[in-house]
């Protein structure tokens, strides 16, 4: 044994490995080192993005937009203090009542009988 340690960077894994430990791979066609002389087909596993290019900016935007969504939803109902019930603004006509939301009662809006926003009631009480 000569004990030499001159390394060789590899062409075909880029590697660096020892120089003497290469050999030339008839398939390759040129010198590799020992790694890919056992083991030509080295393929990188290419780790496959989680989420395509692009989506992330989407995915930002759209919960931004519901997060929007809840406020605007919360917004119409506030707390009236010693109250279990709510002040609700009725996204319809604007109207303002009164609102249980214990017996979610009304049901809708008594001034254009729309529909009332599910209240989130652990937020308000
Ligand atoms: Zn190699
Ligand atoms: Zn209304």
């Amino acid at each position: 044994m000569l004990g030499n340690n001159i390394k060789a960077k590899c062409k075909n894994c880029g590697c660096d490995a020892p120089a003497d430990s290469f050999k030339l791979h008839y398939t390759i066609g040129q010198m590799v080192c020992e790694k890919c002389f056992r083991n030509p087909k080295k393929e990188e596993p290419k780790e496959e993005p989680k989420k395509p290019s692009g989506w992330d900016a989407e995915d930002d935007y759209l919960s931004k937009i519901s997060v929007i969504r809840q406020e605007e939803n919360q917004a119409q109902f506030s707390k009236i203090q010693g109250s279990n019930q709510v002040k609700c603004k009725c996204s319809n006509c604007s109207y303002s009542f009164k609102y249980d939301p214990f017996r979610k009662q009304p049901r809708s809006c008594p001034y254009c009988d729309g529909d009332i926003p599910k209240l989130k009631t652990m937020n308000l009480l």
